[in-house]
């Protein structure tokens, strides 16, 4: 695309009340845009990045027989009156009434949906297991939204629910759910640990966080230096340099971003709600269930935590809102400058996802604003393009790739 028509809104100062480096960033280099507090516009390259770990997230969900539907925000009063969380789940919940004074609310969390969709459509251990899963919008009335998109009363979020006829099936499940969250945050590149978690107001039996560390978080972690023991602080407060209670290790202490949460729902949901099949034997029994999300909106920041400079924003390669920014800074007419179009349209038709820097700017002003876009492949074309040889360089690693403009096989370290 040409940068001149991509809106990159990028502002010349930071925010003051942007506290952290990753909003900072985000509200500087043209990604997001603050309505009210907690409420945010995704702006085209900002939500360039949500699609892409929305779509890494749908690929390994999908690959281990989950299905995609969409459920809607608005819920009404009734089902949650089922569930008990009417009453329980407090301010956070955004209420509202319709014009005929229905009372509703506005989903921060789909069980008591998803429970009543099974209910109606699922009467058989023949149709178990089943999960499902949505990439929406929820609203929660957070008592101090905070850091741009870490805490937003309107956020997006992956929800999957998985219903199952018996414990050994669920666990099975679980297990394969946990592994493709493990996919997910290592194809986002992020350093993260798998925690022992408080359920909060999700309820059930047991659940596990997935943090990624990193000094800025809300959640502290204790975690083993030698073993996989890791757990949430406020549930097993260990002091650093306690043993670790698997016996291997000491315990240390680590700041971290809560990104995905699964939990064993057990019977939470399809007890109060009526949620039965007929088992082999004929008999009916409460489904069992899990439910399992993952923050996308909150991730953007946890990931831009994790990989950045103190001067250059560095996205990985799987999230980058394009593949290989190309930034001529030869005059518009010359023959070079019709090179460096050349050179677009080529890698344009090898599928690669090319910004192509065709604003009339200084090098300094294209230069920092592609600081602030960390596209992971930079190619500046200057004088030298007429012999033929442009050098690319891996804003990763910083190694520059001499690359032969008219030899197909060459771009393929990209
Ligand atoms: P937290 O403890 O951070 O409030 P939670 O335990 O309430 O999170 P869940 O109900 O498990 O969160 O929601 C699933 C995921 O959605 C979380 O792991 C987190 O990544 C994300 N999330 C939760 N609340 C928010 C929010 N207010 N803004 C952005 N993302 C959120
Ligand atoms: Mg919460």
């Amino acid at each position: 695309m040409k940068q001149s028509l991509v809106f990159i809104p990028t502002l010349r100062d930071i925010p003051k009340d942007a506290e952290i480096y990753s909003h900072q960033i985000l509200l500087k280099g043209g990604y997001i845009k603050q309505q009210v507090a907690g409420v945010y516009t995704y702006l085209p390259i900002g939500y360039r990045i949500i699609k892409k770990i929305e779509n890494i997230v749908r690929e390994e969900l999908d690959k281990i027989g989950c299905s995609e539907l969409l459920m809607p925000a608005l819920q009404p009063k009734e089902l949650w009156l089922e569930s008990g969380r009417w009453d329980e789940y407090g301010k956070e919940l955004m209420r509202l009434q319709d014009r005929h004074e229905r009372d509703f609310c506005l989903g921060p969390t789909h069980e008591e949906v998803i429970t009543s969709v099974v209910r109606d459509l699922v009467n058989s251990y023949k149709k178990l297991p089943v999960a499902l899963y949505q990439i929406q919008t929820k609203f929660r009335d957070e008592f101090r939204p905070r850091f741009g998109l870490m805490r937003g009363r309107e956020f997006i979020m992956k929800d999957l629910y998985s219903f199952h006829a018996n414990d050994d099936d669920f666990e099975k499940w679980y297990q394969n759910i946990r592994q493709a969250y493990i996919n997910i945050f290592n194809r986002l590149d992020l350093n993260y640990r798998i925690v022992k978690a408080d359920s909060g107001a999700i309820g059930g039996k047991e659940s596990e966080e997935f943090v990624a560390l990193c000094d800025i978080g809300e959640d502290t972690i204790v975690y083993s230096d030698e073993s996989d023991f890791a757990s949430n602080y406020e549930l097993h407060p260990l002091e650093e340099g306690a043993s670790s209670p698997d016996g291997k290790g000491k315990i240390k202490h680590a700041k971290g971003i809560e990104i995905g949460h699964i939990f064993k729902l057990g019977t939470r949901y399809s007890e109060p709600m009526n949620l039965l099949f007929t088992d082999v034997d004929g008999s009916k029994k409460p489904v069992i269930m899990g439910c399992y999300g993952i923050g996308i909106s909150r991730l953007i920041m946890a990931i831009l935590e994790q990989h950045h400079d103190e001067y250059k924003v560095k996205w990985p390669n799987s999230v980058a809102p394009f593949d290989i920014h190309v930034i001529p800074l030869v005059k518009e007419g010359t023959e070079e400058y019709n090179l460096a179009l050349e050179i677009y349209q080529k890698l344009l038709d090898k599928g690669l996802e090319v910004l192509f820097d065709d604003r009339k700017e200084t090098a300094g002003v294209k230069f920092n604003d592609a600081d602030l876009i960390g596209i992971p492949f930079r190619l500046v074309i200057g004088k030298k393009v007429k012999d033929g040889i442009i050098e690319i360089r891996n804003q990763l690693t910083g190694e520059d790739n001499e690359v032969n403009i008219d030899d197909s096989d060459s771009y393929k370290f990209i």
